[in-house]
């Protein structure tokens, strides 16, 4: 990676609550991040310091199975980003989390971890199917991205 020109593709800037949310991709793992007292227990997106349900600053992170559905998408249509324009017409989607129906994260449908964002034609995207978690090496990132179950 480090000989790698950058992508012009937008990365994240990581905070000290979400840090750990991109340490775990580096390793290959999805981890949502769960309030660390047991009488809660709940997941909670994107990551913070205080759970919204029971006000604890305790947390964790807890492992996922990378399984999801498409709970919904969009095909961004111009004005694009020039590094966006290159790769359109891609997608993106909202992925709920089979582990976690109310965790939803953000991303993109490819045909495997390191294709183009064009790498599925959007015709073929349908609320509901079911997507497995990938992760794309994008300017020192382990960004998740999303393929199909059944391709
Ligand atoms: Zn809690």
């Amino acid at each position: 990676m480090a000989d790698a020109p950058p992508s012009a593709l937008l990365t994240p800037t990581p905070d000290d609550d979400g840090a750990p949310f991109w340490a775990y991709t580096a390793r290959g793992e999805l981890r949502i991040q769960a309030c660390a007292d047991p009488a809660c227990a709940e997941l909670r997106f994107p990551p913070r310091p205080c759970c919204p349900h029971c006000r604890s600053f305790d947390s964790e992170w807890r492992a996922m199975s990378g399984q999801g559905r498409i709970w919904s998408y969009v095909v961004p249509h111009p004005p694009l980003l020039p590094a966006y324009a290159a790769q359109a017409p891609y997608n993106a989607i909202v992925v709920e989390l089979a582990d976690a129906p109310r965790i939803r994260l953000v991303g993109n449908l490819v045909a495997s971890a390191d294709a183009r964002l064009d790498s599925v034609d959007p015709d073929r995207i349908r609320i509901g199917a079911k997507v497995q978690v990938v992760f794309a090496r994008v300017d020192g990132f382990a960004l998740p991205r999303w393929v199909l179950e059944r391709p």
